[in-house]
């Protein structure tokens, strides 16, 4: 019951960043290649900068842990790439074309795989439910940026 409620709740959507590593090295044409080729499409994305007040809101729930502060800094370094997908089976698809969070464990061909530096540095983010595809979306788009 609870996982076709989960089912037919889902939204088919989840929320990314091109992180600031993946930006500086010139990744964002390769990064948004692959994920428009493995058929998500593109709701709403725009290039912008956090700050690292906004980063740690952003990353609020990982507060107590310790690459907290190592992460705000990382993510406010430099320009990052927002974005809106959409696709069925969306945030579990996407954690699969991303692969782990630490790119030396990460299946061969996945974003983090091919782009990422580091744990930290792992080029990019991808939403772990619908509840923070859908908090992460309005975190950074307002209604009328969005459809
Ligand atoms: N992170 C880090 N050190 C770690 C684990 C995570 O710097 O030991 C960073 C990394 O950028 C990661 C983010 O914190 O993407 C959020 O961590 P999470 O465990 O939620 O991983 P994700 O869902 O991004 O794979």
């Amino acid at each position: 019951m609870r996982q076709f409620l989960k089912q037919i709740m889902a939204t088919n959507r989840t929320f990314t960043m091109i992180k600031p590593d993946a930006v500086a090295a010139g990744h964002i044409g390769g990064i948004l290649e692959q994920i428009i080729k493995s058929g998500f499409k593109l709701v709403a994305m725009k290039y912008t900068t956090l700050s690292p007040e906004k980063a740690g809101q952003f990353y609020e729930v990982h507060k107590e842990r310790p690459f907290y502060g190592e992460l705000c800094q990382f993510m406010s370094s430099g320009p990052i790439v927002a974005a809106i997908l959409e696709k069925d089976n969306a945030i579990e698809d996407f954690r699969k074309l991303i692969g782990a969070t630490d790119p030396a464990k990460a299946e061969v061909g996945t974003i983090r795989q091919k782009f990422a530096q580091s744990i930290s540095a792992n080029a990019v983010h991808g939403s772990d439910s619908d509840d923070n595809a859908k908090i992460e979306g309005d975190f950074f788009f307002s209604a009328f940026e969005r459809f």
